[in-house]
C-alpha cells in the first residue's frame, strides 16, 4: 500500500476517511449500446435538440457529464485498416486524419496519431486497446457490436468513474470508430454535404469524444446518414463538442484509475 497516498486521501476524504482504502474503487462503465448508424430507410423525426452528451452515474447517485479530460497531453490514435483496400489505406487514412483534426479543433483537445495498428475493438475489450482511441475499418464480423445490415459505423467511449477519499469524480479513458467497409465504400470519398465518407467518419469520432445521437437530421450526430445531412459539424454539433472540449475545464484523474495513459 502507499502510504502517502492514503495521508493524503484522509487529508482530504473526512468522515469516509476511516473508509478509503475501501471505497476507492473504480469501475469501468461501457457506455449503453449505441445506435449503429444506418442509411436513410428509417423514419426521421426533427425535433430541434441540436447536441446530447453521455451521463455518467457517480456513487452518491449524482451524475455528471462524460468526457475526456481535455487536458490530458494527447488522446493518442491508431487506425486498423486492414478492411479496407490496401490500394485506397492512404487515402482513408488521410480523411480520418483531417476528421480528427476538425474534432481537435472544435474541443481543444489534443490528439496525437500514433500509428496503425492490427486491434479489433470488440465491446469486451476496449480498456486493453493499445492507444486511446482506436480507429478502425474492418470486417464487422470481427467484432461484436451490434451492425445491422446497412450500419455504415460504430462508435463510442468507455469511462471510469471513481469516489472515495479525494471525492468522486468520472473521466472517459478509451474511445472507438468502427467503420464497415461495405457501406464507406457506397458513399462518396470525402467531406461535403450528403453522403459523404466524411460525415461518417465525423460521426463516429464525435461519439469518441463523448456525443450521443439528436433528432435533428441538420445535426452530423442525427443516427442516418441523409442527403441533408451537413457540411461537416454543424452549429450543434460544434456545441455539444464544446461542452466536452478544453472549455468545460480539466478533470483530474485520480492515480488509482490505474488504466495506461498513451500520451
Ligand atoms: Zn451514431
Amino acid at each position: 500500500m502507499d502510504h502517502s497516498r492514503d495521508q493524503r486521501d484522509r487529508g482530504r476524504g473526512g468522515p469516509v476517511a476511516k473508509f478509503v482504502l475501501a471505497l476507492t474503487l473504480l469501475s469501468l462503465v461501457v457506455a449503453a449500446p449505441m445506435l449503429a448508424w444506418n442509411l436513410p430507410g428509417q423514419k426521421k423525426t426533427a425535433l430541434g435538440i441540436n447536441y446530447t452528451l453521455r451521463s455518467a452515474e457517480l456513487a452518491s447517485g449524482k451524475s455528471t457529464t462524460a468526457r475526456w479530460n481535455p487536458c490530458q497531453t494527447a488522446i493518442t490514435w491508431q487506425a486498423n485498416l486492414s478492411g479496407w483496400p490496401a490500394a485506397k489505406r492512404a487515402a482513408m487514412l488521410k480523411q480520418i486524419q483531417t476528421g480528427v483534426a476538425k474534432v481537435s479543433q472544435v474541443t481543444g483537445m489534443k490528439y496525437r496519431y500514433a500509428g496503425n495498428t492490427t486491434f479489433t475493438p470488440r465491446q469486451e475489450n476496449l480498456v486493453s486497446a493499445p492507444a486511446d482511441i482506436v480507429v478502425a475499418v474492418i470486417n464487422p464480423k470481427t467484432t461484436n457490436f451490434s451492425f445491422s445490415e446497412n450500419s455504415l459505423g460504430y462508435g463510442g467511449v468507455l469511462w471510469a468513474t471513481w469516489y472515495g477519499g479525494d471525492g468522486e469524480g468520472a473521466a472517459v479513458v478509451r474511445g472507438y470508430a468502427v467503420l464497415i467497409p461495405a457501406g464507406m465504400n457506397k458513399l462518396k470519398a470525402g467531406f461535403g454535404k450528403g453522403n459523404t465518407q466524411g460525415n461518417v467518419i465525423l460521426h463516429e469520432l464525435a461519439h469518441a469524444a463523448g456525443l450521443d445521437h439528436v433528432r435533428s437530421n441538420k445535426q452530423q450526430m442525427f443516427p442516418d446518414l441523409t442527403a441533408k445531412s451537413p457540411n461537416g459539424l454543424a452549429s450543434g454539433d460544434v456545441q455539444g463538442l464544446t461542452k466536452v472540449g478544453k472549455k468545460a475545464g480539466c478533470i483530474t484523474v485520480p492515480e488509482r484509475v490505474n488504466i495506461p495513459d498513451y500520451s
